[in-house]
């Protein structure tokens, strides 16, 4: 039973059930609808998807790119990041993709494998006996099962009735994204320092791109919808050059649908063990970065494949959980630590040292996992 049909839900979920495990997700939205910004999936992403032959799918459904083109507070280039190409020479080093797009491709492909995913559903109750797990589901039926995977996101209510308690660290951002038209210049990612925040854009398919800023030293808060799309172009007017020309493009509606959010930057890291018994927590439930290493999203999909993959090497799930956790944690930790200490480098207007940090933690990241 896997909580959660997000990215480690739905990639552990496909994982799990070629390796032959019979597969149910509890997901509590009730449809498949995800909010529609995109993301971007880093080289490690783009490995691991590859290892589930999923790579293809996403690189042709997104839009691939070699490198980041940081550009300074004057709006001049102050340097080009290239991205490690995990996937080999001749592919991009990381794709940026449309949110319901990567889910459209996750969902299909766990089902294909037989998962079944029930929409509107989560688990109320969770009750260990020896190697089995009774869980109760909120609408009111219940299951034994020999693994329960929360894989439910920052705020996982799996980890609290599974009894692993952590903090989640608010870092006095607001971040912001848009769904625009794509510039015909946008070709890689463009990260823009400004006096008091910073921007960038990030193309997502030939025809569309996000723009993203983060807002420092502010407090969390939520914002009415209609005030989004005017309140982020108010954000942008200090940038100068291209920024100037991607302003405009930011309406609120893209498609026909509203295209902004805010979001605050949190953080959490589970220290310790990751699971109770044969319950156990992957993803954003276990270890959420920052967004500025846009990594979040690769260490669910590799937390997915691993976990697989050491139950299937060991003779019993506790075995199994226990490595998957010690291949996990220095990893994880890793980059939660650096996504932090890079958001206290952007709210000090420390571009010059941040950028360094952010390759860095790419070449580590691309270190097999
Ligand atoms: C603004 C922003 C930008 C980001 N950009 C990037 C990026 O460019 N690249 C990148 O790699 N990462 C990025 N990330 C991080 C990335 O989005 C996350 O790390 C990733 O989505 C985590 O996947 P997950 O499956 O663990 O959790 P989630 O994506 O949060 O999925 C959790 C799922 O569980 C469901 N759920 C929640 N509670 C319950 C419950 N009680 N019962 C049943 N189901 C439940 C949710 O509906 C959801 O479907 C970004 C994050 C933010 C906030």
């Amino acid at each position: 039973m896997i909580v959660g049909a997000g990215v480690a839900g739905l990639i552990a979920a496909t994982a799990l059930a070629r390796a032959g495990w019979r597969v149910e997700i509890a997901e509590v939205s009730p449809s498949r609808a995800t909010s529609g910004w995109g993301l971007c999936l880093t080289g490690p992403a783009l490995r691991a998807l590859n290892e589930l032959g999923l790579a293809d799918a996403c690189l042709a459904a997104g839009y691939g790119m070699t490198g980041i083109t940081h550009v300074d507070v004057r709006g001049e280039p102050a340097g080009e990041v290239p991205l490690p190409r995990l996937l080999g020479a001749g592919q991009p080093g990381m794709v940026g993709i449309a949110r319901p797009v990567l889910h459209r491709v996750l969902h299909a492909e766990a089902e294909r494998c037989g998962v079944v995913v029930r929409h509107g559903l989560t688990v109320v109750a969770v009750d260990q006996d020896g190697e089995l797990v009774r869980v109760r589901l909120s609408d009111g039926t219940a299951r034994q099962v020999a693994l329960l995977v929360g894989a439910d996101g920052i705020r996982s209510s799996t980890r609290s009735l599974l009894g692993l308690k952590t903090s989640l660290d608010y870092h006095g951002q607001m971040v912001w994204r848009a769904l625009v038209p794509r510039p015909r210049w946008a070709t890689g990612i463009h990260h823009f320092a400004g006096m008091t925040d910073t921007a960038g854009l990030v193309p997502i398919s030939t025809r569309q791109a996000y723009v993203f800023l983060t807002e420092n030293g502010v407090e969390q808060s939520v914002l009415p919808e209609a005030d989004l799309a005017p309140r982020l172009r108010q954000l942008l007017e200090p940038f100068p050059g291209r920024v100037e020309e991607i302003r405009p493009l930011v309406s609120g509606a893209e498609s026909g649908a509203p295209s902004v959010v805010r979001r605050p930057v949190r953080t959490t890291f589970l220290e310790g063990a990751w699971n109770r018994g044969n319950g156990v927590v992957i993803g954003d439930a276990a270890h959420a970065p920052a967004p500025q290493m846009a990594s979040g999203a690769a260490l669910a999909i590799e937390d997915g494949l691993l976990l697989a993959q050491e139950l299937e090497r060991h003779e019993s799930a506790g075995s199994g959980l226990e490595a998957f956790m010690s291949r996990r944690a220095q990893r994880c930790r890793t980059l939660v630590e650096t996504s932090v200490a890079i958001a206290g480098l952007e709210r000090a207007q420390r571009h010059h040292d941040a950028h360094p940090l952010v390759d860095a933690c790419h070449r580590l990241m691309a270190e097999p996992a």
